[in-house]
């Protein structure tokens, strides 16, 4: 299969593209801790250095969207949480300010999963950013940033919301336990430490995450095809939307239609058509290769990739390439107008978003390029403009 044109070199021309791998989304987040073992620390140093970890060009990461590997992390997750059976992909965060605390809760929970330690809520918030434990065991009486106001914290940053807090403390009183859960808290451990409660309190937290997060990525899937779904596209699109503003960055988004799609099922039957949409899928799975490319289907035949950091050229290059691959898959389909076998037409838009520029607006943009794209002959992309007046 030819490699994407354009790909290696644009991801080299841009440094920091990394970081557009969508840190600190819900995808990023998971395919974090999907990844256990080799590297894990230095690649996520590496992340929010915004830098490939492993030297690998970027173009042949594989960061972007994925069905088998968000099926897999479901199912691992969902193993994890089944047979409560706890894996070394779990990082815990102890945040307390006595260092004589931080060895006697480490000691416990060693077994149990990747430790790490701070020992102030600044410090702790700053790792926690970095490296999203499932789970922080979190000190309430501390010098400074006292826990309540670190989980406030917490709770408040979408990077960081993911996270459970326990918090450890001294106080024992009713009141004192009504006060760190109405805050948020998923639990509360009382001083002094007893190792069995601390296992079996990190332990059943650890199981309640992973189930949440098989959920979260059973919610955000397509049933037939895998891909994203829409609703986790248009978050993802409103982030991404934002954060390109932000650092005036150029975005590039693109709705692929397949082409003649209504005639492929009456002619073969809808198992035959799922089977359809499943193949192309699968190429736009494969075709998302940066990290933070991101394949959804947007409804019926209809899909759509965003392209973070993509300039107008090379995602008019991704578009034609696009084009050629769902071409080159050769499913049979005498009745199509463009070729006899499925094609698909492209609506291209890349946006350096401005103040008054939105995200519908760009989706409505790529739409109208759709429609071009049909309109000309199907089997093409078509970047959203003006359109050519004939000479
Ligand atoms: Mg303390």
């Amino acid at each position: 299969m030819a490699g994407r044109p354009g790909t290696r070199t644009a991801a080299r021309r841009r440094p920091g593209h990394g970081r557009a791998a969508g840190a600190g989304t819900a995808l990023d987040r998971a395919a974090a801790r999907a990844r256990p073992g080799r590297g894990h620390r230095v690649r996520n140093v590496a992340r929010a250095a915004g830098r490939p970890a492993d030297g690998r060009p970027a173009g042949r990461r594989g960061g972007g969207d994925g069905r088998p590997r968000l099926r897999r992390r479901a199912g691992r997750a969902a193993g994890r949480a089944r047979g409560g059976q706890v894996t070394p992909t779990n990082t815990i965060l102890i945040i307390d300010d006595s260092p004589d605390t931080i060895r006697l809760l480490s000691a416990m929970v060693r077994e149990q999963g990747r430790v790490l330690f701070a020992t102030s809520g600044a410090a702790g918030l700053e790792l926690a950013k970095v490296q999203r434990p499932q789970l922080i065991l979190l000190d309430v009486e501390m010098q400074g940033m006292d826990g309540f106001a670190v989980n406030e914290q917490i709770r408040r940053d979408p990077d960081l919301r993911g996270s459970a807090v326990i918090f450890v403390t001294a106080q024992s009183s009713p009141e004192a336990e009504i006060a760190c859960l109405d805050a948020g808290a998923v639990d509360f451990i009382p001083k002094p430490l007893n190792a069995a409660v601390v296992q079996a309190r990190v332990r059943t937290h650890l199981r309640l995450q992973a189930a949440l997060t098989a959920l979260d990525e059973l919610a955000n899937q397509d049933g037939l095809t895998g891909l994203y779904n829409r609703r986790y596209f248009d978050r993802q699109l409103a982030a991404e939307f934002a954060r390109h503003r932000r650092h005036q960055l150029p975005l590039g988004l693109a709705l692929i239609d397949v082409d003649d799609f209504k005639l492929f099922n009456d002619r073969y039957g809808h198992q035959r058509g799922d089977g359809c949409l499943q193949e192309v899928a699968e190429a736009l799975r494969d075709g998302a290769r940066r990290p933070g490319e991101l394949a959804a289907r947007y409804g019926g035949e209809e899909f759509v990739v965003l392209l973070p950091n993509t300039t107008p050229d090379a995602l008019e290059r991704y578009g034609d390439w696009m084009c050629r691959r769902i071409g080159a898959l050769g499913i049979a389909h005498p009745g199509a107008s463009a070729a006899p076998h499925v094609t698909c037409s492209i609506g291209l838009c890349a946006l350096l978003p401005g103040p008054d520029d939105t995200a519908e607006a760009m989706l409505h943009a790529a739409d109208m390029a759709l429609y071009r794209a049909k309109r000309a002959g199907r089997n093409r992309s078509v970047m959203a403009g003006p359109e050519p007046q004939p000479a």
